[in-house]
């Protein structure tokens, strides 16, 4: 029999980067969204541990976060658990769309429901946020404001489920290198995650846009000429774009009069290596 559970990518609306602390961790202050686009975590009854992936890029050793993640769970256990888990990856890798912690959140809640291990979703951050910053975050999902380094959540109303189009261009942003970039910079401008939250709040498109920014959007488009590029697409076309996370992923909310998937192939027409997805928050 194999179980198989869900793991949602996130966008961030706003992010903003507060300094950086003695342990070499970043304080932020950011809004995240998860998106309906999603990796699949199959778990399959085997006589051993074994870890793969749909991508043969994407090593599948103790580095990965989902190996990582079942790991964590076995002090819990009262013996063995051989298993087979699989990654079906639909989320592009280092992306700023957090498709390792999202499989790392779903592996923990997959084993947690599979092995009847009775953890609180408390519990689980707690797990989960010595494994990633964003992992916390990516155990309910959702929409929630976060400090701290990502792990202080405070869920915020659902908004409608707009659409989003996102284009990922094939360039791997490490966001180890990004925060490198940002303990370098000085005299950036801060974002304003407080009018996010207040633009949420309120359920109205052209405040949630109005609001969107990222203070990573300056260290790294001058590295990064794609994300620019990415940007000009969107902007031609009268959306308003935004890099998540520390990038290179942009996208846009799309408003509801205008056809998702029109506006998708027509920029995929135009695009030869930049991958083009539509999605809808989640
Ligand atoms: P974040 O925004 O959470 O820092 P990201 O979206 O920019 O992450 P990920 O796709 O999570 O990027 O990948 C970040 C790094 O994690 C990559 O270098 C990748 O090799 C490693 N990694 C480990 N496990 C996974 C996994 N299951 N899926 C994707 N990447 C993984």
């Amino acid at each position: 029999m194999i179980h198989s559970e869900k793991a949602y990518g996130k966008i961030n609306l706003a992010m903003n980067i507060l300094g950086r602390r003695p342990d070499g961790y970043h304080e932020v202050d950011t809004v995240y969204q998860s998106v309906s686009l999603h990796d699949d975590i199959l778990f399959e009854a085997s006589q051993t541990f074994r870890l793969t992936c749909s991508r043969d890029d994407l090593v599948c050793d103790e580095t990965n976060l989902a190996y990582k993640a079942y790991t964590a769970l076995l002090p819990f256990c009262d013996g063995p658990r051989p298993l087979h888990i699989h990654i079906d990856k639909h989320i592009p890798v280092a992306a700023g769309l957090a498709g390792g912690s999202a499989d790392c959140a779903a592996v923990l809640r997959g084993l947690n429901r599979l092995w009847k291990l009775g953890l609180s979703s408390d519990t689980l951050r707690k797990i989960g946020r010595a494994l990633g910053a964003d992992v916390p975050f990516c155990i309910n999902g959702g929409i929630a404001r976060a400090g701290g380094i990502g792990e202080i959540l405070v869920p915020l109303a659902p908004l409608p489920q707009w659409q989003v189009i996102i284009l990922h261009p094939p360039v791997p942003v490490h966001t180890d290198k990004a925060y490198v970039l940002f303990d370098k910079a000085s005299g950036l401008a801060g974002t304003d995650v407080g009018e996010m939250t207040a633009a949420v709040a309120s359920k109205s498109f052209a405040r949630v846009c109005g609001a969107m920014s990222n203070t990573f959007e300056t260290l790294i488009m001058p590295h990064v000429p794609a994300v620019g590029e990415c940007m000009n697409l969107l902007r031609r076309r009268g959306l308003r774009p935004l890099m998540t996370g520390s990038g290179p992923t942009v996208f846009a909310l799309v408003p509801s009069d205008t056809d998702g998937e029109e506006l998708a192939a027509a920029i995929e027409n135009e695009t030869k290596t930049t991958e083009v997805i539509l999605t809808t928050l989640q």
